[in-house]
């Protein structure tokens, strides 16, 4: 499957990959764009982006193509694209909830009577395989002993 890339009609720089991507005239009758980047080929060909493609390339001399039919007004792109910058300021500017909740919540022993140690026989190279075999072994310990309270309770 040879795929041969349409000419370079301009360039653009890529938001998320930060490459400097070449941007073409897809065929069809469209006239949709896409770039080629570190992400790859981007063939969206949803409004946004075929306008971000279309307003945003550096074109080459008497490269610039007609703007793909589907393309907003300029007032109207720069409107979204102000809008979209916002929600990704917020989107970032969100604090990790969840990983700081999971990091408040120390991994202490949750029967508490048995302490969290390192099982000796576990060698210090294999410290990946650890976490897992330490707990399931101390909630096995902990219900091993609450089983003999149980029954020493009983007797
Ligand atoms: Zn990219």
């Amino acid at each position: 499957m040879a795929r041969v890339d349409k000419p370079v009609l301009g360039t653009r720089q890529c938001p998320d990959c930060g490459e400097s991507g070449s941007i073409h005239l897809a065929a069809g009758k469209r006239g949709s764009l896409y770039q080629r980047c570190g992400c790859g080929c981007r063939q969206e060909n949803g409004r946004m982006m075929q306008s971000r493609f279309y307003y945003e390339a550096e074109w080459r001399p008497d490269c610039k193509p007609d703007a793909p039919a589907n393309v907003y007004p300029l007032e109207e792109y720069r409107e979204k694209l102000a809008a979209l910058h916002e929600r990704n300021r917020a989107a970032v500017g969100q604090p990790d909830r969840e990983s700081q909740q999971s990091r408040e919540v120390a991994p202490v022993s949750e029967t508490g009577n048995e302490p969290v140690t390192k099982p000796d026989f576990i060698p210090e190279e294999k410290p990946e395989a650890e976490p897992e075999n330490s707990k399931k072994g101390l909630i096995w310990l902990g219900a091993g002993l609450g089983l003999i309270a149980a029954i020493v309770g009983a007797a």
